[in-house]
């Protein structure tokens, strides 16, 4: 592999090579100079709805109960990353999160470490309505709810399930616990919600919910995804000047993945996150962990390393932290969703957590 420049500042001693000697640098560096400082967590790869951009609707053969990670071992390697590694943000997903049993309680362990760690999840919204309340109360502080549509026939086309009464009172439950910014997803498919977008952010804007457009990826279990028809970034922005006047937004975007832009001159924006027109690799801050305990260094990866067994044979934290130290530094410089040998990840995006 040779050293590719991505503009940003380098880690003394680092030259792109995952061959290079590691620094004696205690966070999670790798070769082109990124920490990553924010973790997503998948809690549970299984799902109660089967939206057809990520899994068939049969679902899928969901990992046998032992090789998910206990809560005592997800508090552990969490432990060891805002401790040891330098993580401050920490994010729960999945499959569906709200589907792990005692997640409140999981929620409040997290954010009693320390130093504490700002922690959202991401969550199709399904049962949250009652949920809201106790868990913000166990600190959780942000959360994003996917919703591709405000339209009920549209909604049970698209996860197979008729449910979207549920993840609307959901949002408003996440609002009114105080959870802030509610941020709400939107994967437009063509043929099934492509004309969504306008309704989608007029109901966003009216109830102060922050949303954020996610180009399709080739993810889902079904290999399913193809180039010329996902709809891009482009696509969407210029269905939605249709109907609004989009100004970029003022503040910088940082390690943010998503483009965001005034509506209306404001106070309300909508965001872009254009993983595969307009790749943000260059400024990612994010390490993975799966629920059966591998650390990827990317949602595209093809390597992962099993931190369960190290966990499970007796590792000391140093072990372990040391073991996903070598995992970050082996991180390549991109996807490679637009290189023509790309190959989709063997992992499908439930399995590896969104
Ligand atoms: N079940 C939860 C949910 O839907 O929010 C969390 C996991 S889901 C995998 C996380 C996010 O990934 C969701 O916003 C979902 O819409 C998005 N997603 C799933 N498959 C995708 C794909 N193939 N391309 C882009 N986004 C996808
Ligand atoms: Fe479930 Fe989320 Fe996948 Fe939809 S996107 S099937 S809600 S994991």
């Amino acid at each position: 592999m040779t050293a590719v420049d991505l503009g940003f500042p380098r880690v003394p001693g680092t030259r792109g090579s995952s061959r290079a000697p590691r620094p004696a640098n205690p966070h999670l560096i790798d070769t082109f100079g990124r920490v990553a400082t924010d973790l997503r967590v998948s809690l549970t790869d299984r799902c109660n709805l089967r939206c057809t951009y990520c899994m068939p609707a049969e679902g899928l053969d969901w990992m046998p109960g032992e090789q998910v990670l206990t809560d005592d071992e997800l508090v552990r390697l969490m432990r060891i990353a805002v401790e040891q590694l330098g993580v401050t943000d920490i994010r729960l997903t999945g499959g569906e999160p709200l589907l792990r049993p005692g997640l409140e309680d999981l929620v409040a362990r997290i954010t009693a470490l320390s130093p504490r760690p700002r922690l959202s999840m991401t969550t199709n919204g399904i049962g949250l309505a009652k949920r809201a309340a106790g868990l913000a109360a166990a600190g959780l502080n942000r959360i994003n709810v996917s919703l591709d549509t405000v339209d009920p026939e549209t909604f049970k086309t698209i996860t197979r399930r008729d449910r979207l009464s549920h993840v609307i009172a959901g949002l408003a439950a996440a609002r009114d616990a105080g959870m802030a910014p509610v941020k709400v997803n939107a994967v437009l498919i063509r043929g099934l919600n492509e004309t969504e977008a306008v309704p989608l952010l007029k109901f966003c804007l009216a109830e102060g919910y922050h949303l954020r457009f996610i180009e399709q990826m080739p993810l889902d279990a079904q290999h399913g995804w193809n180039r010329g028809e996902m709809i891009t970034a482009a696509e969407i922005l210029s269905m939605l000047q249709t109907s609004f006047e989009l100004t970029p937004f003022p503040s910088a975007r940082g390690g943010a993945p998503a483009e965001r832009w005034l509506v209306d001159g404001g106070p309300g924006d909508v965001g872009v996150i254009a993983s595969v027109t307009r790749p943000f690799c260059a400024a990612c801050e994010r390490t993975r962990l799966t629920a059966d305990g591998a650390v990827r260094s990317c949602l595209f990866s093809n390597d992962e390393t099993d931190l369960r067994s190290l966990v499970r044979a007796g590792a000391r934290d140093e072990e372990v932290a040391d073991a996903w130290r070598a995992t970050m530094w082996g991180k390549l410089a991109g996807h490679e969703i637009n290189d023509a040998g790309f190959a989709q990840p063997i992992r499908p995006m439930s399995a590896i957590g969104g």
